[in-house]
């Protein structure tokens, strides 16, 4: 027997909701970070929200966190944020896609299933924001000033989605116009949210490069809780393109599914019919195939246990890593058969886009 589900009318034709910007429960303050302006205007901003908020030796620590499961204490630490000051000034590198990953946030709070985020900040999910960024682009500066004349790129969104946080933390903007004026220095970050109003009028002469992670709708829908839905990322893709950004997309993780060709034959299609004309002028395709390692697949299944995830060691490749931890990636047929479907698609699509790389 089939039991038949009756939706009003007007329920079926409603528009979906916009996506909220991030709105923590809970806040934690080192206390010297509210010697600095950026610090004083977050705690500023916290109580005027009512988050209730602690105070916390250091943003490294944070031990006493509400909860009574693990499971619990991930949840309210994605919600969790942390303003601090950054002690570590030397940047890591990143590549392919930069020189450098220049420190804005560390922690998102996006519930991607695949986010290497699980296993690089382990029991630290929580959303930590910097305040000292004076000290952070003095930094910059000097990586720059050693470089020069080669240019000098910086990943803004290595360990966090900078953009998410915008609106709390400003600290993109400060990072846009300062690369803005520097000649041999640019910044570059992804994002999975739509929030991107506060950088619109940016100084950014060009120099930095806006991108927004897509993907096909099975793995966004499946796999990218409390993200924006891919509709909003490229109405925001489009205004950023108008602002005259550089623009690029991230398709990340390529995900091997049932109708995987369909789901990715859309994916170009939706964003050529959507995307306005600014926007194909000076664009970037970068494409990473899913990858996962034997302590990420751990964390996964017990973070997100109903999760559809393909983890499955004996239907990938092992690809050894430099620091001794392997990586899973798809067998070299498969992952070649995603390489060149999807290159040809964007190529039809995008006949002057630049493809950065596949890995
Ligand atoms: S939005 Fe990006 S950083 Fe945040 S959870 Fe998803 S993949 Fe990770």
């Amino acid at each position: 027997m089939t039991t038949l589900v009756l939706e009003p009318a007007d329920k079926k034709k409603k528009a979906p909701r916009s996506t909220g910007e991030f709105a923590p429960e809970l806040a934690y303050f080192e206390p010297e970070a509210l010697k600095y302006p950026k610090g004083e205007r977050i705690f500023a901003w916290v109580k005027e929200q009512g988050i209730p908020y602690r105070m916390t030796t250091s943003h490294n620590r944070i031990t006493n966190l509400p909860g009574e499961t693990e499971l619990e204490q991930y949840k309210i630490a994605k919600r969790t944020l942390v303003v601090g000051v950054r002690k570590t000034l030397k940047f890591d590198t990143s590549k392919p896609s930069a020189e450098y990953a220049i420190p804005v946030a560390t922690g998102c709070m996006g519930h991607c299933h695949y986010c290497y985020l699980q296993t690089t900040l382990g029991a630290k999910p929580y959303v930590r924001v910097y305040v000292n960024t004076d000290d952070i682009l003095k930094q910059a500066k000097q990586y720059i000033e050693e470089r020069k004349p080669e240019i000098t790129r910086f990943e803004a969104a290595c360990t966090s989605d900078p953009v998410g946080l915008e609106h709390i933390s400003g600290s993109l903007k400060e990072y846009i116009e300062f690369m803005g004026k520097e000649e041999f220095g640019r910044l570059r970050f992804v994002t999975k949210y739509h929030h991107v109003d506060p950088l619109l009028d940016a100084k950014h002469n060009g120099h930095t490069r806006f991108r927004f992670s897509v993907n096909a709708a099975y793995v966004i829908k499946n796999f990218e809780p409390a993200t924006s839905r891919f509709e909003e990322r490229i109405e925001a893709a489009g205004k950023v393109a108008k602002a005259g950004y550089p623009l690029g997309f991230i398709v990340a993780p390529i995900i091997w599914h049932d109708g995987w060709e369909q789901g990715y034959t859309e994916l170009f299609e939706k964003l050529k019919n959507t995307l306005p004309e600014e926007a194909t002028r000076d664009l970037t395709f970068e494409l990473i195939q899913h990858r996962f390692t034997k302590t990420a697949k751990t964390v996964i299944e017990k973070r997100y246990p109903k999760s559809k995830l393909e983890m499955d060691e004996a239907k990938r490749q092992y690809k050894w890593g430099r620091w001794g931890q392997g990586k899973y990636v798809y067998p070299k047929d498969q992952a070649e058969a995603l390489r060149e479907f999807i290159t040809e698609q964007i190529f039809e699509k995008f006949p002057k886009a630049k493809l950065e790389y596949f890995t």
